[in-house]
């Protein structure tokens, strides 16, 4: 492992902009990054998706096998022999595409099934689908939350944990919009309080297992303080289902709270290993949404491949060894982590940040990191605050101990560098 010459100053220099007037001026950063084995962005893996992956690293024309922590198929099921079966029947069955979008001829039985079968999941009557998890959270958000110019009293008000998704921000482009420092509850009580009588609806909006820090909303309390506020609560949670919960059923089910939670969102393309997101809420509302949201009216529907989501849902009851093996696994990497001195914050997921805080220093272990063959995530602003950066790891069900032991000890090599650990602070 060495260390990179590139100058940091300039790096800085160019980075820290952040604007880009012209794409030439954002062409000259992109270059600078490539010109110093910085641009590990859309690197290209010629081998399905798991805990290996064959990927052409920056400069090559051959591939490189590489450890890979980058995966949200957290349970390996887009791998899963059943979850593959199911998919080549439905195609054998529908063909590859269903044609048209849901209210001109694309609902299908399959549609239909799957709806029913997530809602049940969580215990509810009502889903609707959308193509991806992000159009799930803008979509239904976009359609949900009104401003109005001419009545400020049929405004509406999105009260959003800083720290949740991109497609949550989009949702609430165009309305009126606070944010609250994350999982911080008098900092919510707050904005519900200065909230009050102000807006027609307040919608509090949340992450269950959160993106960058892989930690989980204080969801019991904040339940408490949107019911007593007279909010309505949104809870995205993309990353929880699969993973966290007695049998998978994400946060909904370590707080038991199938029936407190206003609207589920959710996505198909991480631990259930395809791709398309979902709702839950009322009927009145997802009713709204099948009438009312242009992404889900005007958009083609999923194809037949669905199919492959309804038995990866079954196998998250019928194979739950899976989880217990994932679980294996998370704790491993983090107590090996901890023990040597990384800081991974308040993670109690699958997601792993390495905090590194500075840009330069992340960029350069995620480039150090790939040469040593362990494929990582270097995160960084505008994902998360500027002196926040960090390497984010995903953890697989089908890592083995002797992948985790080689990751371990690539840390701790690049740590002999860049003195990112405690240890060199003591
Ligand atoms: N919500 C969260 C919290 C996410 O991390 C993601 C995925 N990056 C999404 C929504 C969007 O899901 P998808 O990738 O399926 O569109």
């Amino acid at each position: 492992i060495e260390f990179a010459t590139a100058s940091f100053k300039s790096f800085e220099s160019i980075a820290g902009q952040n604007v880009y007037t012209t794409a030439m001026d954002f062409q000259e950063y992109l270059n600078f990054l490539e010109a110093n084995g910085h641009l590990n962005y859309r690197l290209e893996s010629h081998s399905p998706v798991g805990p290996e992956m064959d990927l052409k690293l920056p400069g090559d024309t051959h591939t490189t096998r590489c450890i890979c922590l980058v995966s949200n198929d957290y349970l390996g099921f887009s791998q899963h022999p059943k979850v593959k079966d199911a998919v080549i029947e439905s195609v054998q069955k529908y063909g590859t595409g269903s044609g048209a979008s849901p209210a001109i001829g694309g609902h299908f039985n399959y549609h239909q099934q799957l709806e029913n079968k997530i809602a049940q999941f969580y215990k509810r009557q009502n889903a609707i689908l959308y193509t991806t998890g992000y159009t799930a959270n803008s979509a239904t958000l976009q359609c949900l939350l009104h401003e109005d110019q001419e009545n400020p009293s049929k405004n509406d008000l999105a009260i959003l944990d800083k720290d949740v998704h991109a497609s949550v921000y989009e949702g609430c482009l165009s309305t009126n919009k606070k944010s609250f420092m994350h999982n911080n509850m008098e900092h919510l009580e707050i904005a519900l309080k200065n909230a009050q009588h102000k807006y027609r609806t307040r919608f509090v909006i949340i992450d269950g297992v959160y993106s960058q820090d892989g930690d989980i909303a204080k969801l019991d309390e904040i339940i408490d303080l949107t019911h007593r506020y007279g909010a309505y609560l949104v809870v995205d949670d993309a990353h929880g289902i699969g993973v966290v919960g007695d049998t998978g059923r994400g946060v909904i089910e370590m707080f038991d709270a199938f029936d407190k939670v206003d609207i589920i969102t959710g996505t198909f393309s991480k631990a259930l290993g395809n791709i398309g997101g979902y709702v839950i809420a009322s009927p009145e509302i997802i009713n709204y949404l099948k009438f009312q949201s242009r992404q889900h009216l005007f958009s083609t529907t999923a194809t037949p491949a669905v199919m492959g989501i309804m038995k990866a849902i079954d196998l998250i009851d019928e194979e739950p060894v899976w989880r217990h093996k994932l679980w294996e696994n998370i704790k491993y990497l983090k107590r090996g982590l901890v023990e040597s001195g990384f800081d991974v914050g308040t993670t109690a997921s699958a997601v792993i940040p390495v905090k590194v805080g500075n840009i330069h220093k992340t960029l350069e272990a995620g480039r150090l990191l790939l040469k040593a063959g362990i494929y990582t995530n270097p995160i960084m602003y505008p994902a998360v605050a500027e002196k926040n950066a960090r390497i984010r790891m995903n953890v697989m069900a089908t890592h083995t101990k002797v992948h985790l032991d080689k990751v371990l000890k690539a840390f701790h090599e690049v740590d002999q560098v860049l003195k990112i650990s405690n240890k060199h602070s003591q």
